[in-house]
């Protein structure tokens, strides 16, 4: 049996970096996986216990004064921890201390979801409570995300034991360095389904749609999005479930445009309705609702009925519903009409001259330029 020194060739009173150094350059020489072989292996081995004993200043200490480990032990056996520590050694000194990951999962969180509902303007004003439809990856009822067949277990993967990692050999610039890969036969789970579930394939997971009644919030808009949480997409092997998101279109309304959280209505009136003054019925989303048209309404004008608009999405309140109103000119009119209207225009002093139009005094400049303001 030779002596920890010897194997690892430097002298009794090498550093631990010159103990590391040598260590480095053997084990990349005799690993097992870039060396297959009994020969090597069994000096790879050797190669490794020596460096654990040298390396630690304890253990090389009592090395050194007994001649084996423990003042008992006079070569291999007990406290040999074996290969999984050298790989531990090479993955820190080269990589960082990656090295250890064990298995992956297979279980894993769902994605979430993403639908869209279209609602009508009225549902957007006041909310609503809707019944959708939602296509998502469920729990397999059959397996309950087990995977596996019932009365069958996963069994561990014997290409990795379990671990879920192959160390392969890879040229680098140090050489040839061991770095652990994805089992391939187990897909780095560390187990292998012998029997997967019939219903969902050894996913743990199928494809369903089912319905979900959803409280849509008064004051939503076309793209505001609700978070249901845990309602989205089941994970692989009972994973849980990721969130359904659901996005709201509002649909164009055909009588009222929102604008915020107002709502906007155009009103047509006969020109002597709005000469004389009315009161007109107008349809809202609260019901009818009584509209007084003072005499002498301008078309444009705008008639705001307070807190008929949208409710607001964060805060109290609504916003107003606005009543545009459109004064039509009568056209098409037959003689007596006529008439009637160049008598009526008489009787204001209306020049109606053949030709030219009066265009002086408070006449339609002036109050064009009321209206520009101070352009
Ligand atoms: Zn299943
Ligand atoms: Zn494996």
């Amino acid at each position: 049996m030779s002596n920890h020194y010897d194997v690892l060739g430097v002298s009794r009173d090498a550093t631990t970096e010159e103990i590391k150094k040598a260590y480095r350059k053997l084990a990349r020489k005799l690993h097992p996986d870039v060396n297959p072989g009994a020969e090597a292996a069994d000096k790879f081995k050797q190669v490794s216990h020596a460096y654990e004993v040298l390396s630690d200043p304890q253990k090389r200490r009592i090395y050194d004064t007994t001649g084996n480990e423990n003042g008992t032990d006079s070569g291999f056996g007990g406290g040999y921890s074996g290969a999984g520590f050298a790989f531990q050694d090479i993955f820190e000194t080269f990589f960082g201390g990656t090295g250890t990951a064990g298995p992956a999962t297979r279980m894993r969180r769902g994605q979430d979801a993403l639908i869209t509902v279209r609602i009508d303007l009225k549902d957007a004003v006041f909310g609503v409570n809707k019944k959708i439809e939602v296509d998502t990856a469920v729990v397999c009822p059959t397996c309950n995300g087990t995977c596996c067949r019932e009365g069958t277990h996963p069994r561990t993967c014997d290409i990795c034991g379990g671990s879920g990692q192959v160390q392969r050999a890879v040229r680098s610039i140090l050489g040839q360095v061991m770095t652990a890969a994805p089992c391939g036969s187990c897909q780095g789970f560390g187990t292998i389904i012998p029997d997967p579930c019939n219903e969902c394939n050894g996913e743990g997971r199928i494809r369903s749609r089912r319905s979900l009644t959803i409280k849509i919030p008064a004051g939503v808009a076309t793209g505001t999005r609700i978070q249901l949480a845990g309602q989205g997409e089941a994970g692989p092997a009972g994973g849980p479930q990721g969130d359904l998101y659901v996005e709201i279109r509002v649909a164009p309304d055909r009588n009222f445009i929102r604008e915020g959280d107002d709502l906007n209505a155009t009103l047509t009136v006969p020109m002597t309705a709005a000469a004389l003054g009315t009161t007109l019925n107008l349809e809202t989303f609260d019901g009818e609702q009584e509209l007084q048209l003072k005499p002498g309404t301008q078309s444009g004008e705008v008639i705001t009925l307070r807190g008929l608009g949208v409710t607001h999405l964060r805060g109290y309140g609504r916003g107003d519903l606005k009543v545009h109103i459109h004064v039509e000119t009568p056209s098409k009119l037959d003689a007596e009409q006529e008439e009637l209207l160049r008598r009526l225009a008489q009787l204001r002093g209306e020049q109606l001259a053949e030709g030219k139009m009066a265009s002086s005094g408070s006449g339609m400049f002036a109050r064009l330029r009321d209206k520009l303001g101070n352009l």
